[in-house]
């Protein structure tokens, strides 16, 4: 039965033709914009590690981080000064209408770097899928002190295996580990070879391969082998590449310019009647001034009236550019989860679909009727398990058992989960107000999606019903 309730037209996007000015220029076109998304266990030192790139690299001045060292003195949290000018700028660019899961940029020689998901304590999980969702490589911060390393990667409190299991899932395949607070350990060569064994290990059983991973020993208070070679203590047993050398050598992303636009919606900042900015990261396509954009699942068209991009203004952005858009000519609904996409390439809306998903570490079987949390790009969604149509060899893939009772851990699966129709209830609740309402959208080329924050991994989704 067919639940698809887009009314418009499909294009198949092979008859798309992209104009030229939006492909890339061969030169001065600057770096290449990479997306970062830094994750690890709580307080395994994540601000601290931005705050003291961005100082390094000089995105803080000097005369702001003096301030914040004082402050922080004066409370007595010294080395909480670079956190803290961490979440300042981040606080700064949401102000300034910009994305918020990008939290800091800085220039490697080969990369404009732009730092992804807000690295707090509260609701860790959706920001990490959100930011997961919108980076090319990710760095994993291990915290190497005696104990903290045992407890990030603990399976019931840890952090460290389900950040790694999530951007693995997202389809971000290249991950640097940053065996953080080495001086803590008196910048031990043993400690970081145990960590690198154990933590080496699960990477490759979540398909990390050994030659995209790198491993660099780090002291983010002690700024040790951050952006410049390290101090003795290090370089006695370390010859390896500083962290930012390491991001250097990440492969540079491949971006689809020549499909048609595809923005999905981070974050939404409405400025006034009928003019909307929406935050997002490019994932197809190009916008420029004066575009007409189809905003999904409205289906209402407007116009690009200016885009930002690290706090600028810009002509055009393309793919792989983290942008806000601000639209004119929008009365309705735009809302974080959704996509601005080519008026005649809209993406189609399902509220059914079929997905291929492999269960993580969980107590509960999953059963018909099951509960379950549905994230695609930016946008969650509660949903509910329908059918379960097939098991699946784990290894082969292969169909083992069809229509299975329920579903356990470690098991993968054919599963048909459904979504609340945005339309009706659209219709049931008038007047509209913004975020409240989300369908689900299945967009051509995203990654993966992720259901259950803990439940399921490296979904496909099959197919739309
Ligand atoms: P986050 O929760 O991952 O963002 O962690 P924070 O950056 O807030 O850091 C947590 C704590 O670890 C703070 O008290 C930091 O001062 C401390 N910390 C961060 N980096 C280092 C380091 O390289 N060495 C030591 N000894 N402590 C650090």
């Amino acid at each position: 039965s067919s639940t698809i309730v887009s009314t418009r037209k499909t294009n198949s996007p092979a008859q798309y033709k992209p104009e030229k000015w939006m492909l890339p220029g061969k030169v001065g076109d600057g770096l290449t914009q990479l997306n970062l998304a830094i994750v690890g266990h709580v307080d395994s030192g994540k601000s601290t590690l931005s705050g003291r790139l961005l100082y390094l690299l000089g995105r803080i001045s000097q005369k702001v981080m003096h301030k914040y060292e004082k402050e922080a003195k004066l409370q007595g949290k010294g080395s909480f000064a670079y956190a803290w000018a961490l979440d300042e700028s981040a606080e700064e660019r949401e102000r300034g209408i910009t994305m918020t899961v990008a939290v800091a940029y800085f220039d490697s020689k080969k990369y404009n770097v732009v730092v992804l998901d807000s690295p707090g304590h509260k609701d860790f999980v959706p920001n990490v899928i959100s930011g997961a969702a919108h980076s090319d490589a990710a760095i994993l911060v291990i915290d190497a002190s005696t104990g903290a390393f045992e407890v990030g990667m603990d399976s019931t409190k840890g952090q460290t295996r389900e950040h790694a299991q999530l951007i693995r899932s997202f389809g971000v395949d290249q991950i640097i580990v940053a065996v953080n607070k080495m001086d803590a350990v008196q910048y031990s060569k043993d400690r970081f070879e145990s960590i690198k064994q154990q933590l080496g290990t699960f990477l490759r059983s979540c398909r990390f391969k050994d030659s995209n991973v790198s491993w660099i020993p780090i002291s983010a208070m002690e700024n040790q082998n951050l952006v410049t070679a390290p101090d003795v203590q290090l370089l006695s047993w370390y010859r390896g590449p500083c962290l930012l050398d390491a991001i250097d050598s990440l492969q540079p992303p491949t971006r689809e310019f020549s499909k048609p636009l595809l923005m999905p919606i981070c974050d939404v900042v409405k400025i006034q009647h009928s003019q909307v900015s929406a935050c997002g990261k490019l994932e197809a396509g190009a916008l420029r001034n004066g575009l007409k954009v189809l905003v999904m699942p409205s289906g209402e068209v407007g116009t690009v009236r200016s885009i930002e991009r690290d706090s600028q203004a810009c002509e055009v952005a393309r793919a792989g550019d983290s942008v806000a858009v601000s639209l004119q000519g929008i009365d309705g609904t735009v809302m974080a989860g959704g996509v601005l996409c080519h008026p005649d390439f809209p993406v189609s809306i399902a509220t059914r679909l079929e997905l291929k998903v492999l269960l993580l570490d969980f107590a509960m079987p999953i059963l018909i009727g099951s509960q379950l949390e549905f994230h695609i790009h930016h946008a969650k969604e509660a949903a509910t398990m329908v059918k379960i149509s097939s098991l699946l060899d784990t290894k082969t893939g292969k169909v083992i058992k069809k229509v299975p009772r329920c579903l356990i851990a470690k098991q993968s699966a054919v599963v048909e989960v459904s979504i609340p129709d945005f339309f009706s209830k659209l219709q049931t609740s008038f007047p509209i107000i913004a975020h409240c309402f989300c369908s689900f959208y299945y967009t051509p080329n995203f990654r993966s999606i992720c259901t259950d924050q803990f439940v399921l991994r490296s979904s496909q989704i099959a197919k739309l019903l």
